[in-house]
């Protein structure tokens, strides 16, 4: 079976206490072995989570530009902010739809991600009108088009199904709804990827996940694991990361 893996998406959340916290929690938690978790702490404290944080755990950025350096006032590079990050975040809808990040840019910096050596957390994920309008499909078909156009080496890339009408909502996919469309882009893969590629890359969710939930998500053959956002800063991180037997 696929490795099971965790992602924390802190979003801009905490500060230098309420961080060391979270990561003392963490640090003395018992985990399961075969889960890869990484947590995703905001850029000004990716050194200092790193830094306190247990080596069990892989540390992520948030967000990434599409080039090493230049004149991009604000934005920051791969390369020169949290060198302790080993993944990054990239398409998450929030970048998508309240900064309004295409398709075309999210692949570009996929590309860049990985060549500078950074394995990429690349979210998806159907607008609830797009689902009443019935284009799931299509949608998440055609993100993770401009996503695989930028990929050599799957190895380093997991694909975060993220439903935006789920995120921060309260409102689960159930787990049914959530096998659907892992299972439709395992297919995808397939067809437009690799046999290879399909059987191993691990599909993760995200979207309202929590402690009470995540069994019965995992427990469905195609999610291989979670994105989570409110509930990584809480002790409950802990049993998620914990939700397959
Ligand atoms: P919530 O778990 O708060 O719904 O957020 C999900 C998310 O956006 C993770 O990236």
């Amino acid at each position: 079976h696929r490795r099971l893996f965790v992602g924390g998406n802190w979003k801009m959340n905490g500060d230098r206490e309420s961080l060391e916290r979270l990561v003392g929690t963490l640090n003395i938690a018992s985990l399961h072995d075969q889960t890869e978790v990484v947590c995703a702490a905001p850029s000004i404290y990716l050194d200092f989570v790193r830094s306190i944080l247990d080596p069990r755990i892989a540390v992520a950025a948030q967000n990434r530009f599409k080039v090493a350096k230049g004149a991009f006032t604000s934005e920051i590079s791969p390369l020169t902010c949290g060198l302790g990050a080993d993944w990054v975040i990239l398409g998450h809808s929030e970048r998508r739809h309240v900064f309004g990040e295409g398709d075309e840019l999210i692949g570009q910096k996929v590309a860049h991600a990985l060549e500078s050596g950074l394995g990429v957390i690349a979210c998806i994920g159907e607008k609830l009108e797009e689902r009443e309008a019935g284009t799931t499909e299509e949608v998440v078909y055609a993100q993770t088009q401009a996503i695989a156009e930028n990929v050599k080496d799957w190895g380093r890339v997991v694909p975060a199904y993220e439903p935006v009408w789920a995120i921060g909502t309260g409102k689960t996919t159930s787990p049914e709804q959530a096998q659907e469309v892992h299972g439709k882009l395992r297919a995808w893969l397939r067809v437009n990827v690799s046999d290879d590629v399909a059987d191993s890359l691990r599909l993760i969710y995200g979207g309202s996940v929590t402690g009470a939930n995540c069994r019965e998500l995992a427990s469905q053959r195609d999610v291989d694991g979670f994105l989570v956002g409110g509930a990584s800063l809480k002790p409950e991180f802990v049993d998620i990361v914990n939700a397959r037997p």
